[in-house]
């Protein structure tokens, strides 16, 4: 019997453990830190051994295939130790995507992954497939393919997934956009971190697909040096191309084997980075040979996702926005250069290195005040000070909705997209949100 051990008790683990245990492997779950109830019971329900606040080393080693969290870097103890007693070492797509016979839609890039995999899920929905999504979101992919093991799986991946893949090879590979984010786990090189974005395309062959952003420099450089297999269909708000998508007088025109017209007004998620993300989903289900009306059609009423550019609600003529999500630069760029009144910008948190040069057009241009709401806001107060006349620091949701609220002027909109994340002030994004959506109902 084969021996597997799943490090780390979060979902993608325990779903690893689930569906190992499932196709006949000896299983160990053990998890440095503390299990959350919920995971415990499933796993002693299914009679799954499992350790906590340690990892018996002695064990490990005995294991034939380690399938690690996407949490855990390479360099911590115990990857290194197996790595050098010659154990396989894998993450959970790698590990599921085994027992997968289906094809895989695999969506990676810096921001949009969760926009664009609820998105593309929708189309093929409505579209009469009946697909898995998993992967970075919700339920993890290995407990699914327990239940449905072929059709279709539409994954979100972040880079730290990609990173301990080795087989893994999607169907439909989509690269929305490269821009720096956890380079602490990157050794600070913004090259490893485009390298692992790219190995979504690594095993892809001639008849598989990479949609990819081509108004993004750091991919059209990548693919100039390291050209991918699949066949290119790129997408672009910017050139008109040939195949692909892009934009002409304001319609989204998509062309795969036949023509595709949508206005931008009636996309249900507006703003421009939403155009991509649209443009994304609308080509990978056109691949699939998704009926033109029904991505028109899909396109169009998808209900947005909470925290992402949310509205919230109007006070006194003043529109609220919850754009918690936003915990890089660039979200917060696109979330600035999606609206067009006067904003008033609640943002601060755990800075990732930033640079806030990236924003200071957008700010100087249509920023009335900033509201920090962080421990430490002095980056900000640098970056903008001399840019606008209001800014003020706050420590708590509470103070900040207020002082939003009377700096706000008829007409403006308060938008919390804080560039940063949450962990200085609050358990997470998702916590932030709602008590900023409380916060604001609460005026
Ligand atoms: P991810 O899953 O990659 O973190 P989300 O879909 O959850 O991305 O969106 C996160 C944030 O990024 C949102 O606040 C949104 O405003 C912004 N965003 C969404 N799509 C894009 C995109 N294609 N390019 C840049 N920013 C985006």
């Amino acid at each position: 019997m084969k021996f597997l051990v799943a490090l780390g008790a979060g979902e993608s683990g325990v779903g690893t453990a689930l569906l190992a245990k499932n196709k006949g492997f000896k299983v160990l779950v053990s998890d440095a830190g503390k299990i959350k109830k919920k995971y415990k019971d499933v796993l002693s329900h299914q009679e799954i051994e499992f350790e906590e606040g340690k990892h018996s080393k002695e064990n490990i080693l005995e294991c034939d295939v380690l399938v690690k969290s996407p949490g855990i870097p390479e360099t911590a103890q115990t990857i290194i130790d197996c790595k050098n007693h010659g154990i396989e070492v894998i993450g959970e797509i790698e590990f599921a995507s085994r027992y997968f016979s289906g094809n895989i839609i695999g969506i990676t890039g810096s921001n949009g992954k969760t926009t664009t995999t609820t998105l593309t899920q929708h189309l093929l929905q409505k579209g009469g497939f009946n697909p898995i999504m998993g992967g970075n979101i919700g339920e993890s992919f290995a407990k699914q393919v327990i239940t449905k093991n072929d059709g279709l799986a539409v994954l979100e991946l972040s880079s730290f997934q990609l990173d301990d893949t080795i087989d893994f090879k999607p169907h439909v590979a989509v690269l929305l956009n490269i821009t720096p984010d956890h380079l602490d786990r990157y050794d600070d090189k913004m090259e490893n971190y485009i390298s692992s974005k790219f190995r979504i395309t690594k095993n892809q062959i001639e008849t598989d697909y990479l949609i990819y952003n081509i108004d993004d420099q750091n991919i059209t450089n990548y693919l100039k040096q390291f050209p991918t297999k699949a066949q290119l269909i790129p997408i672009s708000i910017y050139k008109k191309l040939e195949k692909g998508a892009w934009l002409e007088n304001n319609k989204i025109i998509i062309q795969i084997n036949t023509e595709t017209k949508m206005t931008i007004q009636k996309l249900a998620l507006q703003g421009k980075h939403n155009i991509y993300n649209s443009m994304a989903a609308g080509v990978a289900s056109r691949i699939l040979d998704l009926r033109k009306e029904v991505i028109r059609e899909s396109l169009a009423d998808f209900e947005s996702l909470e925290h992402r550019l949310e509205s919230v609600v109007e006070v006194c003529g003043v529109n609220y926005i919850n754009d918690s999500k936003a915990t890089n630069i660039n979200s917060t760029w696109y979330a600035l250069e999606s609206i067009d009144t006067p904003i008033v910008l609640i943002m601060g948190g755990v800075d990732k290195g930033n640079d806030y040069n990236e924003i200071a057009e957008l700010v100087k241009d249509k920023v009335k005040g900033i509201i920090c709401l962080g421990v430490d806001n002095t980056k900000i107060h640098e970056a903008f000070e001399r840019h606008i006349k209001i800014i003020v620091d706050t420590q708590s949701m509470y103070e900040a909705v207020r002082y939003a609220n009377k700096i706000a002027e008829k007409g403006d909109t308060v938008i919390l997209s804080p560039a940063c994340a949450s962990f200085d002030l609050f358990e997470n994004y998702e916590a932030r949100g709602r008590e900023f959506k409380t916060e604001v109902r609460g005026l």
